[in-house]
């Protein structure tokens, strides 16, 4: 029988390794950590759970939140009640469930650094402090920071955003979203079950002065730092030149997840696809058990499962981020537009879900200017009329 080794069991590596190992396949899944608190918000959209209803149909606990503040530079903020919530965990119970799920389903667990990789005639030989782990195919699901250069995406330098953050023991109902002058990126608030994550997320910036602009957000927002745990990592986010030449899959390997730069350039959500390529990256494993034509198939299922619309994103992002529209930039547009339109919140409950295909976005905002435009009208008169001071 084919042995497949998983090598990291965040997200993406526990869910590939969960259906190799279902389908009855040997399945070895190594992780130097397991079971731990990556650095992450810790929140799932609807588009994952839809998809993948163990993602909300479990004890683990979780929150679930709807209400959402929006806010940007000189357009103030916006409250808005999404349809689906946005689930939330502790990294470190998200972690503990999909790790569950996979040795459940048969996965043989290590709990081992991987050191290197050897490809033989046979396979490939995974170097451990522990010996040597002999399998014949090899699915890379180290994330954003694998240290196996010759597998997975070689990031340039603009493929990755820094982030930071703060687990902070306070209460929180709902969820912050905040942009910021001349960033590509923003921050945000996540209420867990039992602390909020306060987080940065920017592209272009240096450490120091992102982690300043948090800093000043958190002390303006009187959440405390003290007994805070601080948190850092690397986000990806693929440029657009970096989804064409993204080093997917190769003789005798898959990336997925973060170590296939799969992340939402725009919204960071990087969560589902790390589930969503373990699960392609399984179905490819399995209708090719020779584990010979694996690559291209790969290649090709991720592109027309959502690589070719987050590349598309990735172009969106530029826009997003850094143009301006009679002086203001887009995110305080967008805020303005969800406290004044019915329409364009509609537009964004789509957002929120994950279920917005970015493609067909503009050409949606198009068909609903109209729309928008009146409503703004009709509330700008209302607010006259009703608080004409
Ligand atoms: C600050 C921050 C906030 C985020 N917030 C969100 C969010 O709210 N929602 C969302 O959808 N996404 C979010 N993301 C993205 C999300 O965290 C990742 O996309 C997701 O964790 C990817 O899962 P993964 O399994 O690919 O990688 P990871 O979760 O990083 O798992 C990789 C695993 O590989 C193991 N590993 C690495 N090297 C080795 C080695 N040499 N040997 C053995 N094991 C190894 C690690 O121990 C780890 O367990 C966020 C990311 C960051 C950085």
């Amino acid at each position: 029988m084919k042995t497949v080794a998983v090598l990291g069991g965040g997200p993406a590596g526990a869910s590939a390794a969960e259906r190799i190992a279902r389908a009855g396949l040997k399945t070895i899944l190594i992780d130097e950590k397991l079971v731990w608190e990556k650095p992450c918000g810790g929140g799932i959209t609807y588009k994952a759970y839809a998809q993948y209803p163990y993602l909300i149909e479990n004890a683990t606990p979780k929150k679930l939140v709807k209400d959402t503040v929006l806010a940007a530079p000189k357009a103030g903020s916006a409250k808005t009640t999404l349809t689906h919530p946005i689930v939330i965990y502790a990294r470190i119970d998200l972690n503990k469930m999909l790790l569950h799920r996979a040795e459940a389903a048969g996965a043989q667990i290590e709990k081992e650094r991987v050191l290197g990789l050897n490809r033989t005639s046979s396979g490939w030989q995974i170097r451990t402090k522990a010996g040597t782990i002999e399998a014949d195919f090899c699915i890379i699901a180290t994330g954003a920071r694998n240290p196996l250069r010759d597998v997975g995406t070689q990031y340039g330098a603009r493929d990755t955003m820094v982030s930071f953050g703060y687990r902070v023991l306070a209460n929180q109902i709902h969820m912050d979203l905040q942009f910021l002058p001349n960033l590509e990126g923003y921050i945000w608030v996540f209420p867990r079950a039992d602390h909020i994550s306060i987080g940065i997320c920017g592209k272009g910036e240096p450490a120091h002065a992102l982690r300043k602009r948090l800093e000043h957000y958190m002390d303006e927002k009187g959440f405390s730092r003290r007994d805070a745990q601080f948190y850092a990592h690397l986000l990806p986010s693929l440029e657009a030149c970096g989804w064409r030449k993204n080093r997917l899959a190769g003789d005798g390997w898959i990336a997925v997840g973060d170590a296939a730069g799969l992340v939402d350039p725009i919204t960071g959500e990087g969560l589902y696809y790390a589930v969503r390529s373990g699960d392609l990256a399984s179905q490819v494993v399995l209708a090719n058990q020779d584990l010979k034509t694996t690559a291209e198939s790969y290649r090709r299922l991720i592109a027309e499962d959502f690589g070719l619309d987050l590349t598309y994103g990735a172009r969106l992002a530029r826009e997003f981020f850094h143009r301006s529209m009679f002086f203001h930039s887009v995110p305080s547009w967008m805020v303005y537009l969800v406290r004044r339109s019915p329409a364009f919140r509609e537009i964004m409950q789509g957002l929120f879900a994950g279920t917005q295909p970015y493609r067909d976005l503009k050409s949606l905002v198009r068909r609903n200017l109209a729309r928008t435009l009146g409503e703004v009208a009709q509330s700008f008169v209302r607010s006259a009329v009703v608080d004409p001071v």
